[in-house]
């Protein structure tokens, strides 16, 4: 179930399509496909070869991914919020009991973000969590305790590509069945910043807001119209 775009495999099912295959995998890692994370693979070969090997799953995050769609003329219907499908992923831990591990942000934000996802799911189990930042080359206290705690899913949240880096080099290791990176997530959870408003993102406004918040991530932007142009010349 999914479309080709320049050589990514975009996952173009519904939110329910995807939660029912992800669930069914023994394994797998969910890629954020928004033209920043996409890009970046496009750029660095290790992460390409994970994003197109079949431990990933790659979904359309991001209006820029929606219209390259439309530009190699397979127009994916429903984007994909990464932050929505972890809340449907943590929906589902919290009513079949499977533990989840939180990886990422700083301190403050992990605590406030663990406080609101157990106000939100009350049989939620957190089986443990770390912040984001500690030297990936020296992080065996944190694969320890996830190797102990057995969590079914980890979130990553430490913006790419270190969030990917620490998946790449940990995931056939560790004993989780989800992976995914979440970037900023736990921020939007904890409070943090705020997501755009609902009409925002349904005029696909969000990357609008988000540098208005926060206007140095206005040098980011400029990816999206690479992007497409990358995906005009390779149409
Ligand atoms: N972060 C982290 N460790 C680092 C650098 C960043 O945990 O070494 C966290 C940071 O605290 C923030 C998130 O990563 O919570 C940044 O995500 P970003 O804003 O890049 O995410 P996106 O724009 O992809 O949502």
């Amino acid at each position: 179930m999914g479309i080709k775009l320049l050589d990514y495999d975009i996952f173009s099912g519904t939110k329910e399509d995807l939660i029912k295959e992800v669930f069914s995998k023994e394994k797998v890692n969910i890629v954020s496909g928004n033209p920043e994370i996409l890009n970046l693979g496009l750029n660095n070969k290790k992460l390409f070869d994970f994003f197109t090997s079949d431990k990933s799953i790659i979904i359309p995050d991001g209006i820029g991914t929606i219209i390259a769609s439309k530009i190699v003329k397979n127009p994916i219907q429903e984007k994909l919020a990464g932050i929505e499908i972890m809340d449907e992923i943590i929906k589902v831990c919290n009513s079949e009991n499977k533990g989840i591990y939180l990886l990422g942000a700083s301190e403050e934000v992990l605590e406030e973000c663990k406080k609101e996802l157990k106000e939100k799911y009350k049989n939620l189990n957190i089986v443990g969590s770390h912040n984001g930042y500690f030297e990936m080359s020296n992080c065996t206290h944190i694969t320890k305790e996830i190797e102990e705690k057995k969590p079914y899913a980890i979130f990553v949240a430490m913006g790419a590509p270190r969030q990917e880096e620490f998946i790449i080099k940990n995931m056939e290791s560790l004993p989780c069945s989800i992976y995914m990176g979440v970037g900023g997530s736990f921020d939007v959870i904890s409070g943090k910043i705020s997501r755009a408003p609902k009409w925002m993102i349904d005029c696909g406004l969000e990357w609008l807001y988000r540098t208005l918040k926060n206007p140095s991530r206005i040098k980011r932007l400029g990816v999206i119209p690479k992007f497409l142009i990358t995906t005009m010349k390779n149409r």
